[in-house]
């Protein structure tokens, strides 16, 4: 078993609020840089989490994890994060909030295996037939749209494909072009579309085309058929949980999810314990012949002190077992009832042997100048302007309220300043938002003052 790179597909909603991170930021002898990978202060904690990602590369954590213990806002999701990066830049990363497990219609365990399997991925080689060639035209076909609205929409795209072959014309499926888009492609650049899928890469990028599309519909010229393609070592980057969807709902097709949705027969309709048996025991033996290699990620739970005496049985049970994840909690909680128990007091809500196993690590609030750099990395990622006056005042805010309030005016802000006819945000557009919006604090206290005039 070996830690590689490989990439969750789900929840990346959660996870974009943290798209500056980009690891740890250590030197070489595991001292935090004061900001380096997009994380800014909060040194001690980087350099325990450090020694954590050593100790996962060694092999030592083996039936132990990790819990950020520290105040709302102190970037504990955000060190969860960088560790799953320094494993590498595909390693999954499945962020859960302790209290998802109440579900009326799925089971605690089942909610809490499904983000298991999201957090370990399977990275597979396979050989594939490709076309490979210079894009030397790439015109989208636009035609009104259709249901009468604003714009237009694309209804197919003509692509120039020059092979060893001559040059082609191929006319394919309108979905391609967001891919095109989005993979920013551009005459000139190389690419390769798989002989089956359809499925489009640019050389030099490790992102696989999400989208796929019928080569063999009757309106696009399907790809030149018996003309030289190479074959082509492509790898695939999967979590379990996906091949478990893939299985439960199979779809047919050639890409590499719906083969792997294929291996099982009979087919079944739901995700059941047996049949991610069957999927683990297929998993092993492509392990085995040294097709696929499983990449252990990380299972971030926060608001531990939700999880109940039930599910953290079934928890201690699964860190145990061959094939689990990192798994890191996060509470701001101190002393307080296990739940589902009779008042049973511990540390955090955790039941004490399973806390014995936990390697814990605290987050401590940040200084102003702190918030005001992660202020001003969240701008430049968001691409949003801000001037010294506006930022420093809201650090101000972010240290009156809490990091995450003040992050989430941004976006408002910059809204604002539009309206008024800036480009950066000024203090008076802070000022603005900040009285429209309020904050946890705020918004209880009026609460609180009026009382009467809520339902209760
Ligand atoms: P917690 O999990 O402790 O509540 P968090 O990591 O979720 O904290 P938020 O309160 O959501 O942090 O923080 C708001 C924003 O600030 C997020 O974009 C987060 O990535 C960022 N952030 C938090 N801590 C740091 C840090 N030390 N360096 C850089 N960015 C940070």
């Amino acid at each position: 078993m070996k830690i590689e790179e490989v990439k969750s597909t789900a929840k990346t909603q959660r996870i974009s609020a943290h798209s500056h991170i980009k690891g740890l930021g250590l030197d070489e002898n595991g001292n935090a840089i004061s900001v380096a990978a997009g994380l800014v202060g909060q040194e001690m904690a980087r350099e325990a989490a450090g020694i954590v990602v050593d100790m996962i590369r060694s092999k030592k954590m083996a039936g132990r994890a990790v819990l950020l213990a520290g105040p709302p806002g102190t970037g504990k999701t955000a060190i969860a994060l960088a560790i799953a990066q320094e494993l590498g830049n595909k390693v999954p990363f499945c962020p859960m909030v302790g209290s998802e497990v109440f579900s009326t219609e799925i089971k605690k365990t089942e909610v809490l295996m499904e983000n298991f399997r999201r957090a370990i991925g399977l990275r597979i080689k396979e050989t594939k037939e490709v076309y490979e060639g210079e894009v030397t035209e790439l015109t989208p076909s636009e035609t009104e749209n259709p249901m009468g609205g604003y714009g237009k929409t694309v209804s197919h795209v003509i692509i120039g494909l020059k092979t060893a072959k001559g040059t082609k014309q191929l006319k394919l499926d309108p979905s391609i072009y967001e891919s095109l888009q989005k993979e920013k492609v551009e005459v000139g650049d190389v690419i390769y579309i798989e002989a089956n899928s359809g499925a489009v890469k640019r050389q030099g990028r490790s992102d696989t085309f999400a989208t796929e599309f019928d080569l063999e519909a009757e309106e696009y010229v399907p790809l030149p058929k018996g003309d030289v393609h190479k074959k082509k070592e492509v790898i695939q980057d999967v979590t379990l949980h996906d091949l478990d969807v893939a299985n439960a709902r199979p779809q047919g097709g050639q890409d590499i999810l719906s083969m792997m949705g294929q291996l099982m027969k009979p087919k079944k309709t739901e995700i059941t314990d047996k049949l991610r048996k069957e999927i683990n025991k297929v998993v092993n033996r492509y392990i085995d012949q040294g097709i696929a290699e499983l990449v252990p990620g990380v299972l971030f739970i926060d608001e531990v002190h939700m999880l109940d005496i039930e599910t953290f049985t079934y928890l201690h049970r699964a860190l145990e077992s061959a094939i689990a994840p990192i798994v890191i909690f996060a509470t701001n909680r101190g002393r307080c009832s296990i739940r589902g128990t009779e008042d049973i007091v511990s540390p955090h809500g955790i039941p004490l042997d399973l806390l014995d196993r936990l390697l814990i690590i605290r987050t401590l609030p940040y200084s102003r100048p702190e918030m005001e750099q992660i202020l001003r990395l969240r701008a430049t990622t968001e691409g949003i302007q801000v001037d010294e006056e506006a930022l420093s005042h809201l650090s101000e805010i972010g240290t009156r309220t809490t990091l995450r309030y003040a992050v989430q005016l941004l976006t408002p802000a910059s809204l604002t300043a539009k309206v008024n006819g800036r480009n950066a945000i000024a203090k008076e557009d802070i000022q603005e938002v900040g009285d429209l919006f309020l904050d946890a604090k705020a918004s209880a206290k009026i609460l609180s003052q009026n009382k009467e005039k809520y339902m209760k």
